[in-house]
């Protein structure tokens, strides 16, 4: 969107926090504005671009907003191995991740068959499954240039 972040996309947010019983402040749809604009971001990433807004805003008021809007299932936190806690808004279809092993750079795969869990385990352990979570490992595109330019 040229025009950056417009009238339309707060009032979808606005939808979505009362529809999960969360009161709409400020520091939400900041925080949501945040991950619209930067996904995977962590949480002090998201808290510097809401602080740009409100400037008295602590990392501990970060931390209680990403965790209630990932509990309310506004947000999906995800965890890659070694590296903090990254949030998005993409949510509930089930895509993964690939994670570059040198800078930590996260970009989004999508579900193979388009479908949860998208893998087919060869055991369940008579679990019924729902959803898997994939995390691929790799060089990012700059990681890949800088490693041939060394
Ligand atoms: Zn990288
Ligand atoms: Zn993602």
């Amino acid at each position: 969107m040229i025009t950056g972040y417009g009238r339309f996309m707060t009032i979808e947010l606005n939808a979505r926090l009362r529809d999960a019983g969360l009161r709409v402040t400020g520091q939400r749809l900041a925080a949501l504005r945040a991950l619209d604009e930067h996904p995977h971001s962590d949480t002090d990433e998201v808290h510097r671009r809401v602080r740009e807004e409100f400037p008295g805003f602590s990392l501990q008021a970060t931390y209680a907003v990403l965790n209630a809007l990932t509990d309310a299932g506004i947000l999906r936190r995800i965890e890659p191995a070694g590296s903090p806690a990254r949030y998005e808004r993409r949510i509930g279809d089930n895509h993964h991740h690939v994670v570059c092993t040198r800078c930590g750079a996260v970009a989004d795969v999508d579900c193979v068959h388009g479908e949860a869990p998208c893998l087919a385990p060869s055991s369940t352990g008579g679990f019924e499954i729902s959803t898997a979570e994939v995390t691929f490992w790799g060089l990012c595109p700059e990681c890949q240039t800088a490693r041939s330019s060394a």
